[in-house]
């Protein structure tokens, strides 16, 4: 691919594009912008382009540099990111990068350093940044992305130039994942509406099998709540990520409480099971539905901070269960 096919970022790359035209590609940029939305991938389609020897506007995809690149061997374009397992990038890898940088490139043009989701730097890399991203030489390019500016130094991002990354629409959404990735149109149709603008969450739907994980979490924490009281219920190694099947219940009861204000199907997000949202949001008030949200959302923040997350669960089936003024023995559709 190339910068022509991203999807939904149309002021990001014709800015790129106009950078590249005058040759005025240099300096430090940060990429910011919800997770998901093709940060990275515009990153290193930019990185193509910029040393494409063709030198087109974008990457021709046939000459050894945009190969190299494509197979993550190119000796002067450098993809930074923390490693799985580990809290921050480690202080090594920035070290590394600022030897890079103080010597010329081997083959291209320019020498391009990658920081993906940049936030995963602590402070003391920051810092360490700091001189080689406000004077890059005339040969270098420093590309930081990130999903949450409030975790990169003020220091930084002054130094950078900032291109702004928007979420995608669900139209962009379905019609990538129809035509660019050969998804069945009614598996499209909802991933697109389950993703809220990011295109790397639908792809993920499909990969992690999300929505088993959405249904299995209403099955134990909506359908069959009485299970609380059966310990297994509340046991969080049942799902892949326990953070990504809340936000899944947490769109059941968003969806449940739209219910109650249009039919609109565009608005919602379990488009694969409108007719029980519209059956099931009968029994709630709105009020109700509003607590069962915020009950959700802190179990969500509970388990980023890392409380005890059975006891997250337990709490928040309670409370789904003790609010709701549901009598043991009364079905769902009679209160
Ligand atoms: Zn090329």
């Amino acid at each position: 691919m190339s910068l022509k096919d991203i999807v939904g970022q149309d002021r990001a790359v014709r800015l790129l594009h106009e950078l590249i035209s005058e040759d005025h590609a240099g300096g430090s940029y940060l990429f910011i912008g919800p997770r998901g939305v093709g940060k990275r991938t515009v990153s290193i389609e930019a990185a193509k382009a910029i040393n494409c020897e063709k030198k087109g506007l974008d990457a021709c995809e046939e000459c050894v540099s945009c190969g190299k690149i494509n197979s993550s061997n190119h000796p002067d374009v450098f993809i930074i990111q923390k490693e799985i397992g580990s809290s921050f990038i480690k202080i090594d890898k920035i070290r590394n990068i600022i030897y890079q940088a103080g010597m010329k490139p081997y083959e291209a043009g320019k020498k391009i350093f990658i920081i993906t989701n940049a936030e995963d730097m602590n402070e003391e890399s920051q810092n360490a940044l700091l001189k080689i991203l406000e004077e890059p030489r005339e040969n270098q390019i420093f590309i930081l992305t990130s999903s949450r500016i409030s975790g990169i130094l003020a220091t930084v991002v002054s130094r950078c130039k900032t291109v702004k990354f928007n979420l995608l629409s669900q139209v962009q959404i379905q019609r990538f994942l129809v035509e660019r990735r050969g998804f069945e149109e009614s598996k499209a149709i909802l991933f697109s509406h389950m993703a809220l603008g990011s295109l790397g969450r639908a792809i993920a739907f499909k990969e992690n099998d999300e929505i088993r994980e959405r249904d299995k979490m209403l099955n134990d924490f909506f359908f069959k709540k009485r299970a609380i009281f059966r310990e297994e219920v509340c046991d969080e190694k049942k799902y892949a990520d326990l953070e990504e099947s809340l936000g899944m219940l947490l769109s059941w009861y968003r969806d449940l409480l739209v219910s109650k204000f249009t039919e609109d199907k565009n608005i919602f997000l379990n488009v694969d099971r409108m007719e029980e949202i519209f059956s099931y949001s009968a029994g709630f008030s709105a009020d109700k539905l509003e607590k069962d949200i915020s009950s959700v959302m802190d179990t969500i923040n509970h388990v980023r901070r890392n409380v005890n997350p059975k006891m997250a669960l337990f709490n928040m089936a309670l409370e789904l269960w003790s609010l709701s003024g549901m009598k043991a023995g009364v079905s769902r559709a009679e209160y």
